[in-house]
Order: C-alpha cells, then structure tokens, then sequence
C-alpha cells in the first residue's frame, strides 16, 4: 500500500498563477502559488469578472450598496456586472464541488476576489469600508467549512495542513 497522500484540489484566483486576466493586463503572479501551492495541489483558476465577460484591459469595477447584496459597477461607465458575475460564481461553484475542491486561495482587495478585504462604498465618492468580494462571498455561504484564504502573507504549508484536515472533517 502506497502512503501517498491523495491528491487535493485547490481553487484559484486565476491571475495567481499569471493567466492573462487582471483588468489593467499586468502580470501578477504569485510565488507562493505558483511554486509553493502547485507542488503541492492540483489548482482550479477561477475569475469571476472575465467569466463574466468583460473584457481584458477593461475598466475597474467597484462594490456598493449593502454588504449583504453588494452591486458590482464599471468605476467609468456605470455598468452593472453584478448579475452577471454573480451568474458565473454560481456555476463555477457547481464546477468545484463536482471536481472536490477542498481550499480555495483568493487575490487581496479585488472587488471579485479579495476575502473580507474589497472595499464597499455606500455610493459614488463615499467613504469605503471592507467586505468580501462577490466570489468571496459566494464561496463563504456555499462552503464554510472549507480553507479560504488571500495570497498576502499565504503560508502555503500551513494552509494545505487546515485543508487536509478539513477533508478528514
Ligand atoms: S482578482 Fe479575481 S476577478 Fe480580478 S483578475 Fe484576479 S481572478 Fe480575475
């Protein structure tokens, strides 16, 4: 018998691993993913605003309105992408569960993405306070019992160790 730990499935920010998706079409990839985190884990890239359909460059979206039911909306143009993103994140989350990811590792600040760190604002020009992103926030009601960490400050061993005894429950 093998004493091979069984492989885990870990979900992405995609411009983690430096696909082509940040809305400004830098490349941001982070080490700790890419060489820590992919040794260890399958990943699954996830990102909400292109699977949405915007665009790579684009304009920068925001979150407003109430924590609860944020509204995502082009800092330029007013679009309303929320029931789009939010459509994606839905199906993207049918898509993990099928595949058993057991963690998910999230990009800091992002409207989308950042975990408890997305700046909300009442309205335009108003003062922002923090709260997750709408993939974030998705995956916190869908799957609380799974890791959900930001790549700042991601301790990679760490965080496989709490996935791994996450999935023995
Ligand atoms: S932070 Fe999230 S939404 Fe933004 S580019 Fe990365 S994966 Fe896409």
């Amino acid at each position: 018998m093998s004493g091979a730990l069984p492989t885990i499935r870990i979900a992405v920010s995609a411009c983690l691993i430096g696909e082509p998706v940040r809305y400004d079409g830098l490349e941001k990839s982070c080490a700790a993913v890419t060489g820590g985190l992919a040794a260890l884990a399958e990943l699954v890239p996830l990102c909400p605003e292109v699977g949405a359909g915007m665009p790579v460059p684009r304009e920068a979206v925001d979150l407003f309105g109430a924590a609860n039911a944020p509204r995502m909306v082009g800092v330029v143009t007013g679009e309303d992408w929320t029931a789009r993103a939010n459509a994606w994140i839905e199906a993207a989350l049918d898509r993990c569960a099928a595949l058993g990811v057991a963690g998910f590792v999230l990009k800091a600040r992002s409207p989308s993405c950042g975990v408890g760190t997305a700046a909300l604002y009442e309205a335009p020009g108003a003062s922002s306070s923090r709260t997750d992103g709408l993939l974030a926030g998705a995956i916190r009601r869908r799957f609380p019992h799974l890791p959900l960490v930001e790549d700042e400050g991601l301790d990679v061993e760490a965080f496989v160790a709490r996935v791994r005894a996450a999935a023995r429950g």
